[in-house]
């Protein structure tokens, strides 16, 4: 049973949905708003859960070529431990520059046979008796039997709102330098909830041999209001007092155009689809990336939908819906959880956090059913679905 699908946004779920259903025999038409391809920000984590997709649409070697493995999360609130998290012996994550993991999914979008619409802004969907067409700036197209809404958070098929959060970061990506900080572990260092820098080894680039790093600064959103107007020594002084291991990376950041600000919203849509518009990724469900979980529920969004569209289209949706349902609301109240802890005003949370979260962390079983939190499969990701026996 094959169809004719159209895909708005060549972002982490567009691109895997388009070449997992290309894999799989359908007429995919993948429509993307930049007129060539422009992945934003810098670094991200491909957990677990999101590597077994990276194999399944036949990316997963070359991302762990380019990435860099991720075997522990650890955080320090001055001399105390506030996060302490190790991976699975032999099932790291895969901490990757965000264009090289988009490089890999737009490798294998093509090779599957797709060729992406670039330059095409969707604006609006149009039900007709043979299907649906997709709007886009540059006119109308179709019919498809579905449109899959993959346009991340600025969707403008989505009907998502999400509520802004306090804090946003600031992300810049540098040579990794000469540091006694080691190259496969997430470091950060906090001030209750308030301050947060962050390092994360992030492999290299395609066609570059240069390892790298990210480096993040969390800031409230009226400081990143303010963004524009800070001198970038006075910033580099205060991030360099706060933490000074970070004076080495801070080094290679010369230009304030190096530092991308980002700014973080909470959301879930009720339903994510109707008969033939469903939303996934960042246009269905949005989060901070505390948990480090975006694109891999971008990645796990696009597997469950590819394999219900195994089925015929009336019952398709509601399995994708289904399959994903658990996983989804689950990873989702934890992020809503976690994050005051590590981004708010809050004064409590953090010494809580501190004082008996982090303690009680490192007693069994809590240290096995971490793993299990950032690795993404605390429970399964892709219900009826038997994970880690990919069927492709
Ligand atoms: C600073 C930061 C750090 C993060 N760290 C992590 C992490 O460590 N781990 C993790 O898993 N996630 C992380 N995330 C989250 C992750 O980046 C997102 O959840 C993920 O990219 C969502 O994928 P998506 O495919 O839904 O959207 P995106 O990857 O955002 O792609 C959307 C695509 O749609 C295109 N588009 C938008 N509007 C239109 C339109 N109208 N018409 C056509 N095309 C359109 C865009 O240009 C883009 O190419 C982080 C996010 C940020 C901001």
């Amino acid at each position: 049973m094959t169809y004719r699908i159209a895909i708005t946004g060549a972002g982490m779920g567009g691109l895997a949905a388009a070449a997992l259903l290309a894999q799989d025999g359908h007429a995919v038409t993948l429509f993307e708003r930049f007129p060539a391809a422009r992945p934003l920000g810098s670094g991200l984590v491909v957990q677990p859960v999101g590597l077994a997709v990276l194999d399944a649409l036949g990316a997963g070697n070359e991302a762990r070529s380019l990435g860099a493995s991720l075997t522990r999360m650890l955080g320090h609130s001055g001399p105390r431990i506030a996060l302490d998290v190790s991976y699975r012996p032999g099932q790291p994550g895969l901490a990757m520059h965000r264009a090289a993991l988009f490089h890999c999914l737009w490798q294998a979008a093509t090779r599957a046979g797709v060729s992406p619409k670039t330059g095409h802004t969707a604006t609006g969907t149009r039900e007709t008796s043979t299907g649906i067409d997709l709007i886009t700036d540059r006119g109308s197209h179709g019919p498809f039997d579905l449109i899959i809404d993959a346009a991340g958070a600025g969707s403008s098929l989505s009907p998502l709102t999400s509520r802004p959060l306090p804090f946003g970061a600031v992300w810049a990506h540098v040579p990794w330098p000469d540091t006694d900080l080691p190259g496969n572990e997430l470091r950060q260092r906090y001030h209750r909830a308030s301050r947060m820098a962050g390092i994360l080894p992030i492999g290299r680039l395609p066609k570059d041999p240069t390892p790298r790093a990210a480096v993040f600064w969390s800031l409230p959103t009226a400081d990143l209001d303010a963004w524009p107007t800070r001198d970038l020594d006075d910033w580099k002084t205060e991030v360099t007092s706060f933490w000074p291991a970070l004076s080495p990376f801070l080094t290679h950041i010369t230009e304030k155009d190096q530092l991308t600000p980002a700014r973080y919203s909470h959301g879930t849509l009720a339903t994510s689809c109707s008969q033939r518009l469903i939303h996934i990724g960042d246009a269905a469900h949005r989060a901070s990336p505390q948990l480090g979980q975006g694109a891999n529920m971008a990645l796990l969004d696009a597997q469950a939908l590819a394999l219900a569209l195994r089925l015929p289209l009336e019952d398709a949706l509601p399995a994708y819906r289904q399959s994903r349902r658990w996983h989804l609301g689950l990873y989702q109240a934890l992020s809503a959880a976690f994050t005051p802890q590590y981004q708010s005003h809050s004064r409590a949370l953090p010494a809580l956090r501190d004082l008996i979260l982090s303690p009680l962390s490192r007693l069994w079983p809590l240290p096995g059913i971490l793993s299990a939190l950032v690795s993404g499969d605390l429970i399964p990701p892709i219900a009826g679905h038997a994970w880690g026996a990919q069927d492709r």
